[in-house]
């Protein structure tokens, strides 16, 4: 048997597609086995799992177009992918190196292993644009701040696609090994959103396409809540169905979008740096018992997180924001700025509530990108102005200036014409009482608030 003959594991984490996965590129060289492990003790939303289903799926057909399968377990991802690549007789793993704490312990613990049984373990980019070691600091271990970080970003060399393979060979008898259906491997599935983007390669690349014919807007129109006219890429990115550095290296990408590329980067280099990033203060405050910026008040109560959860706060903006994350596991990043700093700085909410509702609904939750915001937000995180101000009506008059993103998603005031509908305690009496809406006391939202951002 040749050297390039010597069959290998590819173990599939979040980079599930073929088009410039370097992993696959890799093992692709020789016979590969396509593994994917569902690990019951990783925790996920069910909209998401919903998604991973349909990217699974997808992956194993694109597979078996080109010769191969993909084999899916439940189970320890490292346990499995020893165990087949004693049984195919494998002599190296490939992955895609990633970054939280799970996978950081998952690699660690597959070196081991791999080490006792005589087996290669080789770890690959691809997760993001810039792998989150590539960047250092002159001073620290990673980069603190966003903008140098940015101009870092931009000077260094990207590295260079990986060609989906055209065609590949399963190693003799791995299409005999017992596998399970994606969906039964994951479990049973109860996704609450009532509209779901369909997961998977083939649905990214065609929203690739599509998305191209808007991308020149995108820098006027990526923060107007009702063009809706963002990429919604993300999670597409977040499993990996579509490569980071292929769309922020698209020539049909502006600027503005490719910006965003880098901070999806820079949230992923801060939790390689600090894996404790889900649930403790980034950067302390030292005027808070637990660190966290509530201006002094009282964390808020269940009441009031039940009501910011369901879109009944009395505050259109943020209502129709909440609605939304419900009804579509998404919301505009706009969208998440308005709810996310309402609940912290006005309802002086615990960032780690409003954080774990985002990650149990969003399609796209993401433990670098939702907790590095969250703590942005929050001012614990790596915004260089933790005590920014914020003025939600102010928010909606720019990012909604007609109501048509409320009207679009609160019906109870679907009547209410114009921008008024930003403000309904100011509507005449008679019009409040017929409106199925809770009033908001217009005195809670404290009119001496400083500059929005
Ligand atoms: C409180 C809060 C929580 C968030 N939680 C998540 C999350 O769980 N998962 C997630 O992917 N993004 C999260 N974001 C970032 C951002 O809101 C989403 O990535 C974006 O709204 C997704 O929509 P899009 O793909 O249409 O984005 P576009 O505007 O089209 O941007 C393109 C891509 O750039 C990246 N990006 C954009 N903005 C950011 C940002 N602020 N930080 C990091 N990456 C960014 C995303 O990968 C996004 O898909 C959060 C932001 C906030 C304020």
């Amino acid at each position: 048997m040749t050297r390039e003959a010597t069959p290998a594991v590819l173990l599939f984490t979040r980079d599930l597609r073929l088009d410039d996965n370097p992993a696959l590129a890799a093992a692709a060289r020789g016979p590969v086995l396509p593994l994917f492990v569902v690990d019951p003790r990783l925790p996920a939303g069910e909209n998401r799992r919903h998604f991973l289903a349909e990217c699974l799926t997808d992956l194993r057909e694109s597979l078996r177009q080109r010769g191969a399968d993909l084999l899916v377990r439940r189970g320890d991802p490292v346990h499995e992918a020893i165990s087949l690549a004693k049984q195919i007789g494998a002599g190296a793993i490939h992955l895609a190196e990633d970054v939280s704490g799970y996978a950081t312990r998952r690699q660690r613990r597959l070196l081991t292993a791999a080490d006792s049984a005589r087996l290669t373990v080789h770890l690959h980019p691809g997760i993001t644009v810039v792998p989150a070691g590539d960047l250092v600091p002159a001073s620290g271990d990673h980069y603190r701040v966003f903008t140098p970080y940015f101009r870092a970003w931009r000077q260094i060399r990207w590295r260079d696609p990986a060609a989906a393979p055209a065609a590949l060979s399963l190693p003799p008898g791995a299409a005999d090994l017992p596998r399970q259906e994606p969906a039964a491997a994951l479990g049973r599935i109860r996704a609450t959103a009532r509209t779901l983007p369909t997961g998977g390669e083939s649905a990214a690349e065609a929203a690739f396409r599509q998305f191209g014919r808007y991308a020149a807007e995108y820098p006027e129109r990526q923060d107007d809540l009702a063009a809706d006219r963002t990429s919604r890429f993300s999670a597409y990115l977040h499993f990996g169905a579509l490569s980071a550095r292929r769309v922020a290296t698209s020539p049909a990408m502006p600027e503005a979008l490719v910006r965003q590329f880098c901070w999806r980067d820079f949230h992923h280099q801060v939790l390689a740096a600090f894996p404790a990033l889900p649930w403790e203060p980034y950067r302390r405050r030292a005027d808070t018992p637990d660190g966290v910026d509530r201006g002094g008040a009282a964390p808020a109560d269940a009441d009031t997180l039940a009501q910011w959860r369901e879109g009944s706060t009395g505050l259109p903006i943020v209502d129709a924001g909440m609605r939304q994350l419900q009804a579509e596991g998404f919301l505009p990043n706009r969208a998440r700025l308005i709810t996310a700093t309402y609940l912290v700085k006005r309802l002086r909410g615990d960032w780690r509530d409003g954080a774990a509702w985002y990650d149990d609904q969003l399609v796209d939750a993401d433990l670098a990108n939702n907790y590095g915001n969250w703590q942005w937000v929050a001012g614990t995180g790596n915004d260089t102005r933790p005590h920014r101000g914020f003025n939600p009506l102010r928010q909606a008059s720019r990012f909604d200036p007609a109501g048509e993103y409320v009207r679009r998603w609160l019906p109870e005031l679907a009547e209410v014409t114009g921008p008024q509908v930003h403000e309904p305690w100011r509507l005449p009496e008679p019009v409040r009482r017929g409106l199925r809406y809770p009033m908001l006391d217009p005195a809670t939202l404290d009119p001496a608030t400083p500059r929005s951002r």
